[in-house]
């Protein structure tokens, strides 16, 4: 807990985007909110009119967006690249909407952003909201160039905190030529493209939802997005603490970095892959730069995502083409959609669920529309399966006639696909363990299935084994994945793979495993692959260098085992930290 110091002082917890940590003078950035201020509809009479001025909006966007390229590196250039083709949608649907309606082309554009932005904010899923501030920010953009607006670039003092309702990534790059020191918005979430550009340049970035963040400016601030605090007023023993602080973190980030690029061993020899996660195509420009070892889970719903229509064969086929043929030489477990719950889609039926986490998801829903959805992605996934790096991975099994349906259709599509593809390469099948039932049945379901590999999917394993739903911020507080019942969940599992009659991988894909106090535990339980966001890859490395893995498994495993609370579990492991001298970043 962090000390109080004085009289103004205040602390105020917020959500990391960015990890680091920084001091500086708080600089508030208003920006004019025309998407809240556009209140009346206002009908042209002159659709062709309207149509030239949001065409030419739309030429000054991506000529702000080349712009932007030009500072960029390659892979940010390819989140600009996406940017564009969500620009363009938005632009075309606006054009149809002015001469179907003969609305005003800031009216179209603000109603197709409203349509798109309460599309996704139902969906309560950080997944499918990844994109919603960046559609924000585009549509502002847009429409300030309608109204006329320059969108004059930001003056700010340098080495400042940045406070903001929101931050574009336009204006996050502007600001970057001050050299800011952070950032602090209401609006926003950690893997919005600002947060990715953040994390990317080692920007601290913390969001606040509360509006009463714009009342500091000029103040002395403290940045701790490695706690998750904004500390304003500090005395200066407070700040020199910090600074000092600040000068070990970079020295560390530059560790990570080294370590990132070499496989990841533990002090006494023991090998552990680190790989990613990954949601969207342009991001497996990421991986190399990363040091990811591989693609440990594809989360594949944004093909499905956001439509009227599930994705085509040709859909699927041309983007699993472009994943393989980024990806050659490393192993690309690629999810089978896992829609439903926080990720529905309006094209299935869902029914009406009283509690959607227990619900149509999963696997059940794809065998429910096994012909639409599960059969195409099958045949898709095979047909493109060229090099043989892919690897097929189930959501929410909790029986083996699950399992056993989709091994049915896939005998079914090689045999179809047989005659006409050489070189058919079928990818290994793996299920995710993210039910308490995938558990207490796993030995059978390895005595009676073909699966090769197994994913620990914590996130909704812990939301299952503590009947807390992952989505309820009231029980945020509850939900934690080092809660003993959750590690004796994975013991189990481990035993149980220990004493299979036959190999199977292990991997453990769920938030946990990018976690600084859950990795002694992971490999002490025996897990040596871990599937983690791209930007914790170097971290994670570091600190399995760092760890001689027998040593603590004697030491801390029965402990563990054998602890009453979260707590007590995560003080073991800081005392581990501190035994061996270790800097702790979460
Ligand atoms: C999990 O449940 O841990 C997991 C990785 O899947 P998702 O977060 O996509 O449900
Ligand atoms: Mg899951």
């Amino acid at each position: 807990m962090i000390p109080y110091w004085g009289n103004s002082l205040k602390i105020i917890k917020g959500i990391i985007a960015s990890p680091g940590l920084a001091t500086g003078e708080v600089y508030v950035y208003e920006k004019i909110d025309y998407l809240t201020r556009i209140k009346h509809d206002c009908y042209t009479l002159d659709p062709r009119h309207d149509i030239d001025i949001l065409k030419r909006a739309y030429e000054k966007v991506i000529k702000d967006l080349d712009q932007l390229s030009k500072s960029l590196s390659k892979k940010e250039v390819d989140l600009i690249e996406a940017q564009k083709l969500m620009l363009e949608a938005l632009v075309n649907e606006a054009k149809e909407l002015i001469s179907s309606e003969r609305l005003c082309s800031a009216q179209a554009v603000k109603k197709i952003y409203e349509k798109y932005d309460d599309l996704l904010s139902k969906s309560g899923s950080e997944l499918i909201n990844l994109r919603r501030a960046d559609l924000r920010a585009l549509a502002l953009r847009v429409i300030s160039y309608i109204m006329g607006k320059k969108t004059k670039g930001l003056e700010t003092k340098t080495n400042a905190i940045i406070v903001s309702e929101e931050i574009s990534p336009f204006d996050f790059m502007e600001l970057r030529r001050n050299n800011i020191n952070g950032i602090v918005t209401i609006r926003g979430g950690p893997t919005s493209h600002v947060a990715i550009l953040a994390r990317t340049y080692g920007v601290p970035y913390l969001i606040i939802n509360d509006p009463f963040i714009l009342g500091f400016n000029n103040k002395k601030c403290v940045l701790d997005c490695l706690n998750g605090y904004m500390i304003i007023d500090p005395n200066e023993e407070y700040i020199r603490k910090y600074s000092t602080m600040q000068r070990k973190y970079a020295k560390l980030m530059k560790e990570f970095k080294k370590y990132s690029k070499e496989p990841a061993k533990t002090k006494d020899g023991v090998n552990v892959k680190v790989e990613c996660n990954i949601g969207m195509i342009e991001d497996l420009r990421l991986i190399d730069e990363y040091g990811c070892d591989g693609i440990g889970l594809f989360r594949i719903e944004f093909m499905y995502i956001n439509r009227e229509y599930p994705p085509s064969e040709d859909d699927l086929i041309e983007s699993f083409t472009k994943i393989t043929n980024i990806v050659r030489n490393k192993e690309i477990v690629i999810r089978a959609p896992d829609l439903g719950a926080d990720k529905p889609v309006k094209y299935l039926d869902f029914g009406n669920e009283n509690n959607p986490q227990l619900g149509m998801r999963g696997i059940r829903l794809l065998l429910k529309y096994k012909e639409e959805i599960l059969y195409p992605f099958i045949k898709s996934l095979i047909l493109t399966n060229k090099n043989g790096n892919v690897k097929l991975l189930l959501p929410m099994i909790t029986s083996i006639d699950e399992i056993m349906e989709v091994v049915k259709l896939i005998e079914q599509v090689v045999q179809e696909i047989g005659n006409s593809a050489k070189n058919i390469h079928i990818p290994d099948l793996g299920i995710m363990i993210e039910t308490p039932s995938s558990i207490y049945m796993l030995d059978q379901i390895i005595e009676k299935t073909p699966i090769k590999f197994i994913s620990i999917g914590t996130n909704d394993l812990t939301q299952y084994i503590l009947a807390i739903d992952r989505t309820n911020p009231r029980l945020s507080h509850m939900y934690n994945e080092l809660h003993p019942a959750v590690i004796r969940a994975l013991r189990q599992v481990m035993d149980i793979v220990h004493s299979a009659p036959r190999n199977i991988d292990v991997k453990v894909c769920g938030e946990v495993a990018g976690q600084t106090r859950a990795i002694p535990i992971l490999l002490s339980l025996g897990i040596r692959e871990l599937s983690v966001a791209p930007t914790f890859v170097g971290k994670v490395k570091y600190y399995i260098s760092k760890i001689d893995l027998e040593k603590i498994k004697r030491s801390i495993l029965n402990k563990i085992l054998k602890s009453s609370s979260a707590e007590e579990i995560e003080s073991y492991i800081r005392n581990i930290y501190r035994e061996i001298n270790l800097e702790y970043i979460p």
